[in-house]
Order: C-alpha cells, then structure tokens, then sequence
C-alpha cells in the first residue's frame, strides 16, 4: 500500500469535475486490498479523523473532495475478478474504470447498460452515487444492476450484502457484518419523489432491500470495495439518430409520441422486457439538445445544421428480423413531427454509433472547458420533475434564462423529463446571478414535486438545497442513519448534510 503525505503528491485528491476549491488533507492512502482498507479505518476510527474516499474524481458536486483528514483512493482495487456468460454477471473491485468494464464485458459479448456519460469514472463510483445517464431511460440506473456488496464500514467492519436477503421492517434495518457485529438502524420517513429518477439523500421506502440504502450513499456509510453487477446478452445491433428539428414544439411532440410508444411497447413484453429486442419502438435512449447547445458545440461539429432550434439523439437495439420494420416505423414517427431528415445523422453501424456518443460526451465537456475559460464556477441544474410538470418546468427554464441574459445551454435526459440547463457566467457579477437563478429552479422543482438531484447526487455542493427539499427534520433523520453506521461521523463528512447534523 502506498501512503503519501507529500503535498505535490495530493494535490490531483483535492478536487473532482465540481471545480469546488479549498480541498485539502493531510495523507492519502492507496490501498490494495479490503483488509488493509480494513485496516487503516480500524486505526483512524478510534481517532476520529475524517476520511474522504476518492474514486476516479469526475463527480461534479465534490463529494470526493477531502476538506481535512485522509483521502483513501480505490485505485489500485482495479481487478475484474470474473465475468460470467452463463450466469450472466460480473464480479468487481470497485476501482476498476468503467470504460475497462465495458469494453472487457463487450468482448464477452455481454451488455452492462449504465453509461454515465462520462466513462472514465470507477464502478465503485458510480454505486456510491447511483449514476445513471441516457440509457437509464430504458434501463434504470446503476442500483437495477448491483446484485452483491462488499462494503468496509468506518469502524473496519466487513459487510457483505447480496440483493433480496435482508429487507428492512417496521422502519428498521437489521445487518450482521463479517465478524459478527449487528447493527440496527432506523430508517428515514419521507417519500421519494414521483420523478422517473432521484439521487437527493439516502434511499428510502416502507420496505427496502439493505443493499439500497449504500447505493447512492455517496461515500457516507461505508467504503465499497467489490460488486456483483448484473449482465445482459449484447444487443445484435443498434439503431441510432441525431435528428433536427426547426421548430420546438414539433420535437416536444415527437418525444412525447416516442416516449409514450416505447412505454407501450415495454408494457406489452409480458418477461422481463430488459432482455427482448423488440419488433416495434422501445427506445434505450431519448436525449434533448436545445438550440443553444447545438450552436455551442457546432465549433467541435461544424456539421450541426445552422438552422436547427433543437436536436434529438436516440437510439433503439435491434437485429435482422426487426431491422428494416423499426427503421421504417421511426421514419415515419419523424416525418409526422415535421423533422429535418434530410440533415439528420441515422446509423447502425458501430463506429458512426461511437461518433454518436462523442457528440453527446462533447457537450458536458466543452461546458467544463468554457467554465475553466473565464475562471468561473459552472452552474448546473440536475433538476427531474413528475411527468406532467415537464412541459412547464421546460418554459420556466427558458423564459427565465433568457431573461438573465446570460449564456446557456440546455441538454441531457429528456426521454426521463431531466435536463441539464448549465449556466455560463463569464464574470464574478454574472455568477452571483447565475447562483441567484439556480435557486429559483431549486425552488421552482421542488413546488411541482421534483428532485433537486436526478443523477448527479449532493455532495457538498449542493448540502444546503437537499435542507430546503428535506427540511429539518428529514436531514436529522439522515444523520441518524450515519450514526448507526459511522458512530464518529469520519466518512465523507459534509457530503449530502453539514456535520452539524451529526452533533446533535
Ligand atoms: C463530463 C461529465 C458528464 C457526466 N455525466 C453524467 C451522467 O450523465 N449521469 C451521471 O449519473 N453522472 C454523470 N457524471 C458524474 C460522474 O461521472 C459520476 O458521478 C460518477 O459516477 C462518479 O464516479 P467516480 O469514480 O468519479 O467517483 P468520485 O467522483 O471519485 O466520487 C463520487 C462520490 O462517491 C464516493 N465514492 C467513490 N468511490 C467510492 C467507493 N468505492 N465506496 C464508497 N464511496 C465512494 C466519493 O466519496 C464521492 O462522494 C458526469 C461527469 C462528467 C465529468
């Protein structure tokens, strides 16, 4: 195990995708294995120092940000201990790069549908926030497909938990860990959101499976060190399309009919729809780009249509029975809402997929550059709201962002009635406006029911908005759960509330 107290050798711990400055701590370690994870958490415990655990730091709400104490990064826990074709599934450490992942289970001819969008992040990663992106539409996020965890608790306790064995009753969780201690935690009351997703404060129901509740727990319970992960058979083929549209409301329409189509189609599948290629509309993927988007990313794709007030990006599996009926049955969806097909990119080919998906990576990325650009912090709304309040929250977005004047984009997961709206500020004072604005959306989803995070989780960016979702009361009730696991209160302390919290 390496350890390093070197502040050079720290500095790439100090920070995530989020930009959140002010990070620092005083060790790192970079263990190889769960019993030495055990046992530096073991030793630091009785001690009370706080510690950050660090995956491959591209979350954007500064979750693996350390502020003090020590940075435990997963790293070299990076082996695939074995992918499975017949029993369809894939054992992990939580370490391994999730593009390694998917490239090794492709090469199995297997499928593992969560895409983040950004594929450098680590599966660990991406369980402890829940990740999700574009395919969630069909698939769901991460949670759907952790099956088995090994986490390390705050006191170097090893759990194991595997999906369908231990349900929480009456409000109550009851665990045993590896060496025979039992814990008892109670459970937090409120509701989830009726949105289609939702990252904001620890999982909850009237019963949950145990291995929900560290599933998006963002770093707060315990340090996951091996996951099983549910496989699919690799779709034969793909159909895929960017398509332009002139005017608006005719691409709302047409996400409105595809989405409605593929929920149909789905209801149909009497199995397990995940594991059927279907012969009409079923769409894994529905992605919105606004006008501004398509202009701003037009200087990396000089191709986008000049003319275009929003594009498309979506995507259906198929194979050779179903191929030439699907196409046509998407025609003639597109020709219906009026969309520019002359312009529009349609492939089934792999590598015109992948130059798909690029456009699609391209976007976020170029924010981010643009951000580091003008020296500012990037403003981004992860907002999801119930589907009938979709059309209006859209408007409100719009009207209030074009009164600000400042610059914008709007892009991300419309098919799950999230988007990204990312305000651009180019000086301090068009920041604080910004800031000011993105309250008013916080606000604006929570009256209609919504999340203040779909995917990207709190973090410490966004701690004080999951206090005006929750409230009080639901906060303490959060803390009371990291109590049961993490009596002291050192992991990933400030992530999701402010350790306040914990004190009381
Ligand atoms: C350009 C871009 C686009 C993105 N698009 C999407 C998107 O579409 N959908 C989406 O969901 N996310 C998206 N993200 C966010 C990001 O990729 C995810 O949050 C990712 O899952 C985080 O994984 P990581 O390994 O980088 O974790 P980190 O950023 O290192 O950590 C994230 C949190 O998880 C905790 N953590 C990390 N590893 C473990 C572990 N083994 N055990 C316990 N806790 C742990 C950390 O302490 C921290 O709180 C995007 C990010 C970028 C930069």
């Amino acid at each position: 195990m390496q350890v390093k107290t070197h502040a050079d050798e720290l500095q790439n711990y100090l920070t995530d995708a989020s930009n959140m400055p002010g990070g620092f701590a005083d060790k790192l370690f970079i263990p190889e294995t769960s019993e030495e994870i055990a046992g530096i958490l073991k030793e630091v415990n009785e001690q009370k120092i706080p510690v950050t655990i660090s995956g491959a730091r591209t979350g954007t709400v500064g979750g693996a940000i350390p502020f003090g104490g020590f940075v435990i990064s997963l790293e070299k826990l990076n082996k695939i201990k074995e992918i499975n074709k017949d029993g369809l599934f894939a054992v992990v450490e939580s370490g391994v790069i999730l593009n390694d992942f998917q490239k090794a289970v492709e090469a199995e001819n297997l499928f593992y549908p969560p895409d983040p969008t950004e594929w450098s992040c680590q599966i660990g990663g991406t369980v402890a926030t829940n990740a999700s992106g574009a395919r969630s539409f069909k698939y769901g996020a991460t949670r759907e497909f952790v099956e088995e965890l090994e986490i390390v608790l705050a006191n170097g306790e090893i759990l194991n938990l595997q999906r369908g064995e231990v349900f929480s009753e009456n409000g109550f969780l009851e665990l045993e860990t590896v060496g025979g201690a039992k814990i008892r935690a109670k459970l937090p009351t409120y509701r989830q959101p009726e949105t289609r997703k939702n990252t904001s404060g620890y999982f909850s129901g009237d019963k949950i499976d145990a291995i929900d509740l560290f599933i998006g727990s963002e770093g707060t319970l315990g340090i996951i060190t091996k996951v099983k992960l549910k496989l699919l058979p690799k779709p034969e083929s793909f159909f895929s399309g960017i398509i332009f549209f002139e005017n608006e409301t005719d691409l709302l329409n047409f996400v409105r009919e595809a989405r409605d189509v593929s929920f149909e189609t789905r209801q149909k599948v009497v199995s397990n729809f995940k594991f059927q290629i279907s012969n009409s509309i079923d769409a894994s993927l529905i992605e919105y780009f606004d006008e501004k988007a398509l202009k701003f990313i037009s200087e990396k794709f000089p191709e986008v249509p000049e003319t275009a007030k929003g594009a498309i990006f979506f995507e259906q599996e198929t194979n050779a029975e179903t191929e030439d009926s699907l196409l046509e049955q998407w025609n003639s969806l597109l020709e219906k809402n009026n969309a520019d097909l002359e312009q529009s990119w349609f492939t089934t080919t792999e590598q015109d997929r992948e130059k798909m998906r690029a456009f699609r990576h391209a976007l976020p990325v170029s924010v981010n550059e643009r951000i580091v650009r003008y020296k500012q912090k990037k403003v981004g709304t992860d907002m999801a709201v119930p589907d009938d309040k979709f059309a209006s929250f859209l408007k409100f977005y719009k009207e209030k962002l074009d009164a600000s004047g400042l610059d914008y984009v709007i892009f991300g997961h419309i098919g799950d009635n999230h988007l990204h709206a990312n305000l651009l500020p180019k000086t301090d004072e068009e920041a604080v406006k910004a800031k000011h604005l993105y309250g008013r959306f916080i606000a604006q989803s929570i009256m209609l029911g919504g999340t203040i995070s779909a995917e990207h989780g709190i973090g410490k960016h966004k701690s004080k908005y999951l206090y005006v979702q929750y409230g009080e009361r639901f906060l303490n009730e959060m803390a009371e759960i990291k109590r049961a696991f993490d009596p002291p209160g050192i992991l990933g302390r400030g992530n999701m509330f402010d350790a306040k919290f914990l004190n009381q």
